[in-house]
């Protein structure tokens, strides 16, 4: 047996995203809660890139300079990646993935912003003051959020968020909004929806509608989802599936707090299509004890240390895979993240580096942790 199984820490109340992270797989949203390993999951440049980006918008149309946002919020960004890579260190961000393109583009939008008002920056704000409102309210009553319902505040709310002590879920909604005398959610999706999403906006909108009727006390909302060119689905809402939702959402949570009692054990569902990106691969059991066929081969392993080079690990070590089975036998790695020199005998998981002839290179990229 190798690898690890997660031992999360169970939040008090399941957020929709947690659900969905759990239906995916729910070994992976255990590591996601597992303090031991939850440092694995690191930002990456691209999503550095997005962040940035977001970041520079919510600031356009305050009067400063767009080269100066860009430049303070590109260094803060990079310093946050080296910190978070560290021993490793990142490349500078202008090698970042579409870096230029990003900036021309958020440079444009900005300038647009610079014009015509900050829509990016009234909806912060608005958004600012909403959640600070109700999570003061929230601090000011905790633990008792049932009492949190006798304050209401009148519609719309714009990314409020909801809690419901009977289901133990909680959740913030893009809008919720009165139209014609119903009540309204709407969902904003910018990005490009990814295969399988659809079943995972229906899934979290209608924890969204399980939230709202428990807190306003209405049977049925409408739910509906706007994408970016301003088109408009309609999700089914009808009391039989948001009931389901809620079905889902508790035995997610009935899971992750048994996993984090050790009474249950969270099972990995491996796949090339939900492994492929997963921090967690190198230390995950579901993946390295799964067929072939279910894992990227090369990119993730287990080994122990053999041998560590005179020059230090980092230099050079020998070692023997022990997981996956096709990949097992003695290996030359070189360039993987130690922090310290490991024992010999001593069992990790690496995934996230090149593995050609028997000699595994690490990235800057390359993820490390100890396995025993
Ligand atoms: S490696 Fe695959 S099976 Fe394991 S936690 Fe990640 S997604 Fe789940």
């Amino acid at each position: 047996m190798t690898g690890l199984y997660p031992r999360p820490e169970a939040p008090s109340y399941i957020s929709p995203t947690l659900v969905i992270a759990f239906e995916a797989c729910p070994a992976k949203a255990g590591f996601g809660r597992d303090p031991s390993v939850v440092g694995l999951r690191r930002t990456g440049p691209a999503a550095a890139v997005g962040i940035i980006a977001h970041e520079v918008l919510a600031a356009a149309g305050a009067g400063v300079a767009f080269d100066d946002v860009w430049s303070a919020s590109a260094g803060s960004a990079f310093e946050k990646l080296a910190a978070q890579w560290a021993p490793a260190t990142p490349p500078q961000p202008s090698q970042w993935p579409n870096w230029a393109l990003t900036r021309e583009r958020v440079k444009v939008k900005f300038g647009d912003s610079d014009t015509h008002g900050s829509f990016v920056n009234s909806v912060t704000d608005d958004v600012r003051a909403s959640r600070l409102q109700h999570v003061t309210l929230l601090a000011s009553m905790s633990p008792q959020l049932d009492s949190v319902k006798n304050a209401y505040t009148p519609l719309p709310w714009i990314e409020r968020q909801l809690f419901d002590s009977d289901t133990r879920m909680m959740g913030i909604p893009d809008l919720v909004e009165e139209h014609d005398g119903q009540v309204v959610i709407v969902d904003h999706k910018t990005g490009t929806a990814r295969e399988g999403a659809e079943a995972d906006h229906e899934l979290q909108l209608r924890l969204y509608a399980a939230l709202v009727s428990a807190e306003l006390g209405v049977s049925r909302v409408r739910l509906e989802i706007h994408n970016a060119s301003g088109q408009v689905r309609l999700v089914e809402s009808s009391p039989g599936l948001v009931d389901d939702a809620v079905a889902i959402a508790q035995r997610a949570h009935a899971s992750l707090l048994a996993a984090e009692r050790g009474e249950e054990q969270l099972s990995g569902k491996p796949a090339p299509k939900t492994c492929g990106g997963c921090p967690f691969r190198g230390v995950c059991r579901a993946y390295l004890e799964a067929p072939p066929g279910d894992r990227r081969a090369g990119r993730a392993f287990a080994f122990d240390v053999l041998e560590v080079d005179d020059a230090g690990a980092r230099q050079g070590i020998w070692a023997r895979v022990i997981a996956p089975v096709e990949q097992q036998g003695r290996v030359r790695i070189t360039g993987f993240p130690f922090a310290d020199e490991p024992e010999i005998g001593s069992r990790w998981g690496a995934s996230d580096f090149e593995l050609r002839e028997g000699h595994a290179r690490g990235h800057w990229t390359t993820l490390l942790h100890p396995l025993q």
